[in-house]
């Protein structure tokens, strides 16, 4: 293939993303909603006016209405727009990565149930089971097709333990404290994952997703409380993070002597494992009482375990899938 030919597939690939993200994200909303989503066209969700043609086209549309409503001007949500560009360059991104193989279109297949997947956990904490399934069903069929280096017994073995491993731990604190730790649909996000990496992988999917969570939720519920005047909160989760990095920082760079680095690492930990007892009980508690008592408090705005576990999984397993040697080796450095 010359330079012209595969820029222009390239961005015939891209293109192609951004209209299947327009169409994940009628996926996302129409799903959570419960209708059927075949039959009827797009419509303003506020005014019901029905779209025409060109203000269906993706990101341009919103561009160019400036992101409102043609007929009665209501805000339209930045979802839309961020759907279809986070879609288009995954499937730029398999494109560039994997060429134009059968590899890349089960990449950009995966990819799209990833992102309806992470949508629905995002805007309600819900998973739609059923997404679930289809790319468990994909996961196995990718092993089939002989596209990653796994076998069909480690693809549905990786399925299995996925589902032990999240089931497991969220019962146990179901029996400790009341209620789970991770939701249902996390279970079956693992499942799904577990076919597609394999039972080895896996559990480096989802212990980068721990890291990638701390990394997202720690710092935004730290500014969240801040932004309500919970100092001593904020500070909390300030210090936390800090701690964090420099667990990081120390190993990954190779700071100071052997003997500090441990001091420094041990220090960290006590506080990291004083702060999770300490908040991630609390919070447990208050969850389970809000859900008992169906109250809808602002507690959940600064609250770790209100945060959905679901995209950082997910997120994980994107990077993954596109740098899993590169990954490989940062955590070998961090062993050694
Ligand atoms: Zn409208």
């Amino acid at each position: 293939m010359n330079d012209l030919s595969s820029n222009l597939i390239a961005i015939y690939i891209f293109v192609l993303g951004l209209c299947l993200g327009s169409f994940l994200n009628v996926v996302i909303l129409r799903g959570l909603a419960n209708e059927e989503f075949v039959r009827s066209r797009s419509k303003c969700p506020k005014c019901n006016n029905q779209l025409t043609w060109y203000m269906n086209i993706p990101v341009l549309s919103y561009i160019f209405l400036k992101g409102r409503c043609a007929f009665c001007n209501e805000h339209i949500s930045f979802q839309y727009p961020l759907v279809e560009l986070v879609c288009g360059f995954c499937f730029l991104g398999a494109f560039l990565a994997f060429g134009l193989t059968l590899k890349t279109l089960f990449i950009c297949l995966i990819l799209s149930f990833f992102i309806l997947l992470a949508g629905t956990d995002f805007k309600q904490m819900v998973i739609i089971d059923t997404h679930a399934y289809i790319l468990a069903i994909i996961g196995v069929l990718y092993t089939v097709f002989k596209l990653s280096d796994i076998t069909i017994i480690e693809s549905l073995v990786g399925g299995f333990l996925g589902f032990i491993f999240f089931e497991f731990f969220a019962r146990v604190a179901q029996k400790i404290i009341g209620t789970r730790m991770f939701g249902e649909g996390d279970s079956l996000i693992a499942v799904a994952l577990g076919t597609i990496f394999g039972y080895k992988t896996l559990f480096l999917v989802i212990a980068l997703s721990f890291i990638i969570q701390c990394f997202i939720a720690i710092p935004f519920i730290g500014y969240t409380a801040f932004k309500d005047k919970k100092f001593f909160l904020s500070i909390s989760y300030l210090v936390v993070f800090v701690c964090i990095l420099c667990v990081f920082c120390v190993n990954y760079f190779d700071l100071f002597s052997n003997e500090g680095k441990y001091l420094i690492f041990a220090f960290c930990v006590c506080v990291l494992l004083f702060w999770a007892l300490k908040n991630i009980l609390k919070e447990m508690s208050l969850k389970k009482r809000l859900i008992d008592n169906n109250e809808n408090d602002d507690i959940k705005k600064t609250a770790f375990c209100f945060m959905p576990f679901g995209p950082a999984l997910i997120f994980s397993s994107v990077i993954c899938l596109f740098f899993l040697p590169q990954i490989k080796e940062i955590l070998l450095k961090f062993i050694n």
